[in-house]
């Protein structure tokens, strides 16, 4: 079941790439494993899958030790200060920064561990009073604050769209990500790329990837549907 829901998506992503002629190398595929089983995991493991989804710190850390270890682990929820630390070494990326404070503590978490953290600036497009995440205006300023820190490794950008039945009603959002880091690209800030796109979920992952999304991040098309009250 995994093996093949996680082979469909990768044909899928691949269709869709060559629909605006990218290169299906120029996009990572991460299976969203949060509230899923570890066999679960170990199947997508067994099928090829290399980096997972997590949005909660806690199951990260239940789930690590217990998976190979050249499994990349991506934190891709919000993420609370005071649990930086059990994560800072672990995470391959982290996807969901929003604030100066953020940032700063992760920089004296990584600081301490002697390593540099790969992050993206998580992008409220569509402005959801609900989600987590800058505006639009307040990213570049973050972005050059951040910078400067020494064990911060500012990588791009990543946005999570509403939901909808209709992908296209997302296209506006993944254009407007997409623009935006290509505007702060130009402005060659030392000790910034901006060659990570974080865009597309199950529903609209391959619009997401017509419009230049890097990452897509894919829980529900690969692990089937979740059930939150386990
Ligand atoms: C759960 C989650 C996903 C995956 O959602 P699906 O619709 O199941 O593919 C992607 N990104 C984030 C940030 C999530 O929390």
């Amino acid at each position: 079941m995994v093996a093949d829901n996680l082979r469909q998506v990768q044909k899928n992503i691949e269709k869709a790439c060559l629909t605006v002629g990218r290169d299906p190398a120029e996009v990572t595929l991460i299976a969203v494993s949060k509230t899923k089983p570890v066999p679960l995991l170990q199947e997508a493991y067994e099928a090829g899958a290399r980096c997972f989804g997590e949005n909660k710190v806690q199951e990260i850390m239940d789930k690590y030790p217990l998976l190979p270890s050249d499994i990349r682990w991506h934190m891709i929820g919000h993420l609370q200060r005071n649990k930086v630390k059990y994560i800072v070494d672990k995470a391959a990326m982290i996807h969901s920064v929003d604030s100066l404070r953020l940032a700063q503590t992760i920089e004296q978490e990584a600081a301490k561990r002697g390593v540099r953290v790969p992050v993206l600036f998580e992008v409220n497009v569509a402005q959801e009073e609900t989600k987590f995440g800058l505006k639009t205006e307040e990213v570049l300023p973050l972005v050059q604050a951040v910078a400067e820190f020494p064990h911060v490794e500012i990588r791009g950008l990543m946005t999570i769209a509403p939901y909808v039945n209709n992908p296209e009603d997302n296209r506006g959002i993944f254009r407007e990500l997409k623009k935006l880091s290509v505007d702060i690209a130009a402005k060659n800030i030392n000790n910034v790329t901006m060659s990570v796109l974080s865009m597309g979920m199950t529903g609209d992952y391959e619009v997401a990837v017509q419009e230049g999304a890097t990452m897509v991040r894919v829980g529900t098309g690969i692990f089937g549907e979740r059930d939150y009250l386990r």
